[in-house]
């Protein structure tokens, strides 16, 4: 029986985990932390709850991917269906409702922005086709000869209506004459795409905008109960998950990978290794082993997003009566958005003493920023920076959030920063960077390929990249290569493939 060596409990690495165990492997996953799930993971502190990033499950409709992990695995998600999705809160002060329900949807979108209807209705057309193609394997970008095959059988006749758009961006097809419609599609962009609509590619950000309509669930016990159901079926069906385990290194001989060593000095051997983690992560894991492609690619590749988060513990009394539990709110639509110029803001359902203790509601509000300023202070060693620097942020998000829920400051009981220092310390992502790559390019998507063949990468790293719905993809991508011993290239999304 062949050993998977999963590295990391990520929700990308639990289903690459759990689909490789189903399939008659024997699975082994070490996590470093004392809990699953990474940035989909939730924490608890001082009687509450706290998503640590993501907030929003998507993914759970019929033919999403969490819904159909669920019926590969027959397992049960503890989740339950909310609408609205969010609401999103402009500068002038208008509020916008991205409704779940079509009907609503569309005459909310008409109201708020009427010269934009031909845009949204490209923009639907464009979602329903990737939307369809996502919904049968699709291993984006090929690594192999099975995986041309299984893209061809992907497509329909329907899929040539996406050809004009393989090369244009969301921005390409918007109406670029209300800033404040632009700042609207920016702010979704961002935390679904990882970048605006000026560089968001067409067909990625349609099938993103399309996110709210696609069913955002609420997750009973928090986000991380998604991570914790996956590594529960893991057990019952006989793989292992070993917590407090950080793999330190991964051994090479005759260019496979063969072994893991963790930090305690523990040594698995395996036959397949799936890494769990960034390109940046895997080439330390690698050391001298690693294939000059992926520290060519370690190199070159400019830094991702990180997060800036601020954890609040907030008495129930102070916040307006039905509040909805997700607000995205943008400051000024003539700067950049992130630096907590664009905050997400969620909130625990109302009485959900799982979350947080009775009267009170836990909340999770995020920002992108660059990691470098804060890894340069942390490395610079000047604390008394570092943490005006996140004073400066703290306040930004709590004045930010204020058009959403007003008389926010009042409602704080308990404030917890989180910086990409922490999520580089919890996460054991390097330099805190989350999110993955910028959807920018079909043609510069990365796929798990490592240019070793029984070693592969999972996770927001790999196309489709981010979102848990992403990695699920991504996983069952990733366990399907496994099972058919494919990958001859590893293609690493500059435009160029190495071999
Ligand atoms: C602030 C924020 C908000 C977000 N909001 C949303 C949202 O609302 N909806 C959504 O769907 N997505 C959201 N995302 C994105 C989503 O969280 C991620 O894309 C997804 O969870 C990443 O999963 P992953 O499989 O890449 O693993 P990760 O989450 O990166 O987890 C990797 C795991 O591997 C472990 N690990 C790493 N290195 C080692 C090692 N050497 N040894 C052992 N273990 C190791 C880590 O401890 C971690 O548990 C958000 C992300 C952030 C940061």
């Amino acid at each position: 029986m062949p050993h998977s060596l999963i590295i990391g409990g990520g929700i990308g690495g639990l289903t690459t985990a759990a689909l490789l165990l189903q399939a008659g492997h024997r699975v082994t996953v070490l996590e470093a932390h004392v809990y699953p799930g990474g940035c989909a993971g939730t924490f608890f502190h001082k009687g509450f709850r706290f998503d640590a990033g993501t907030t929003l499950a998507g993914g759970f409709a019929p033919g999403g991917p969490h819904a159909r992990l669920a019926e590969m695995l027959d397992l049960t998600w503890p989740v339950d269906p909310v609408d609205p999705a969010w609401v999103v809160h402009l500068p002038d002060g208008r509020a916008v409702t991205q409704w779940a329900d079509p009907a609503r949807w569309r005459a909310e979108r008409r109201a708020a922005f009427p010269q934009a209807e031909p845009f949204w209705q490209t923009q639907e057309k464009l979602a329903a086709l990737a939307w369809d193609v996502s919904s049968r394997p699709f291993p984006w970008p090929p690594q192999s000869t099975a995986d041309v095959l299984a893209l061809a059988r992907a497509l329909r006749p329907q899929t040539t209506r996406a050809l004009p758009y393989l090369f244009r961006t969301i921005g390409q097809i918007a109406p670029a004459d209300d800033p404040l419609f632009r700042a609207f599609l920016d702010a979704q962009l961002l935390i679904s795409a990882q970048t605006t609509s000026q560089d968001a590619h067409a067909l990625y950000g349609s099938a993103a905008l399309d996110l709210p309509r696609r069913g955002v669930n609420h997750v009973r016990g928090g986000m991380g109960a998604l991570a914790k159901t996956l590594v529960a079926w893991i057990r019952q069906h006989g793989g292992a998950v070993h917590f407090r385990q950080q793999v330190a290194r991964i051994t090479v001989e005759k260019g496979r990978a063969t072994a893991v060593t963790t930090r305690k000095g523990h040594c698995f051997a395996a036959d397949h290794i799936i890494a769990n983690v960034t390109p940046w992560a895997l080439n330390d894991l690698l050391g001298q082993a690693a294939p000059r492609s992926l520290q060519a690619e370690t190199q070159h590749r400019p830094p991702t997003w990180g997060a800036f988060t601020l954890y609040l513990g907030l008495e129930e009394r102070y916040l307006p009566a039905d509040l909805a539990t997700h607000h995205q709110v943008i400051v000024g639509h003539t700067r950049p958005l992130g630096e907590g110029n664009s905050v997400f803001i969620s909130l625990s359902e109302p009485g959900d003493t799982g979350r947080a203790p009775e009267g009170m509601r836990a909340a999770t509000l995020s920002t992108h920023t660059a990691v470098t300023p804060w890894q340069q202070l942390r490395q610079a060693g000047s604390p008394a920076a570092y943490c005006e620097r996140r004073e400066v942020y703290m306040n930004r998000l709590l004045a930010a959030a204020e058009p959403a829920i007003p008389g926010i400051r009042r409602a704080v009981r308990l404030s917890l920063p989180g910086t990409p220092v922490t999520f580089a310390y919890y996460t054991r992502r390097p330099s805190g960077m989350v999110g993955g790559f910028p959807q920018t390019s079909l043609f510069q998507a990365r796929g798990p390929a490592t240019g070793i063949p029984n070693l592969w990468l999972v996770g927001d790293s790999i196309f489709p990249g981010q979102s848990t719905a992403g990695v699920t993809l991504g996983g069952m991508r990733v366990a399907t290569a496994v099972l058919s011993g494919h990958q001859v290239a590893h293609h690493v999304g500059d435009g160029r493939v190495h071999r």
